[in-house]
């Protein structure tokens, strides 16, 4: 390399004052080797290409990318793929949740709000979980602060609507005591008093619009 090469290069960079133009500064190698050393350059960056191109054909497997959306129905994402924030129930219908609200605090933007009330007995249950996908970042915090393993994300990744408001869900299919006080319950009619239906989409009515109690 010439002195006076790496003297210019020297200066424009000083002159850019910083690293964020000295990309676009010509190399001093592509300088001394000119359209030769460009034509190397190329075929090299065309070979690195083609050998992952060819990786993927000899192990289709390996492969990434997913089609969409003709496979629309037998399309399964990733285990860690996270969409919806969903509450399990069992097959008796009930949740673990308790009303805790451990999850809430644990939101770093409040896209999770546990609305409370008061049982027959005088003791806290969920009334309503509501949870806002629109703001949600899908970070999983909640589902690793629960203490009761009642949250878990899903990779159902359809998600688009057209109405804003349609992205605030109700995770709990019921109002009510969780699983480990419901089960204890025997007399099947009483223990279907204590739940009572939820919508699940609390559509704008939520964050303090709704019309609940917090019972404590
Ligand atoms: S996944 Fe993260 S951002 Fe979304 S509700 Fe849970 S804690 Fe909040
Ligand atoms: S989902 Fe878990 S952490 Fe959140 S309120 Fe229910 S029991 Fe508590």
């Amino acid at each position: 390399m010439k002195e006076s090469d790496t003297s210019e290069l020297k200066t424009r960079r000083s002159d850019a004052n910083g690293a964020g133009i000295a990309g676009i500064v010509l190399s001093p190698v592509r300088r001394h080797h000119g359209f030769i050393g460009g034509v190397f350059s190329g075929l090299l960056s065309l070979v690195q290409g083609m050998a992952v191109t060819l990786k993927y054909f000899v192990r289709p497997s390996t492969v990434v990318t997913r089609q969409y959306p003709e496979n629309r129905k037998t399309l399964k994402m990733y285990e860690r793929f996270r969409s919806l924030l969903i509450m399990p129930h069992d097959p008796d219908g009930c949740h673990n949740c308790t009303a805790c609200g451990i999850c809430e605090t644990a939101c770093p933007n409040a896209s999770i709000s546990v609305v409370s009330r008061k049982d027959a007995a005088g003791k806290k249950v969920l009334k309503n979980y509501v949870w806002r996908m629109d703001s949600c970042t899908f970070c999983n915090a909640c589902v690793q602060a629960c203490p009761f393993s009642a949250l878990s994300m899903n990779g159902y990744f359809e998600n688009a609507v057209y109405d804003r408001r349609l992205l605030s869900y109700s995770l709990n299919r019921y109002s009510g005591p969780p699983a480990s006080v419901l089960k204890k319950i025997e007399d099947l009619t009483e223990r279907v008093k204590m739940m009572e239906p939820c919508l699940p989409y609390s559509g704008q009515s939520v964050f303090g619009e709704t019309p609940v109690d917090s019972g404590g």
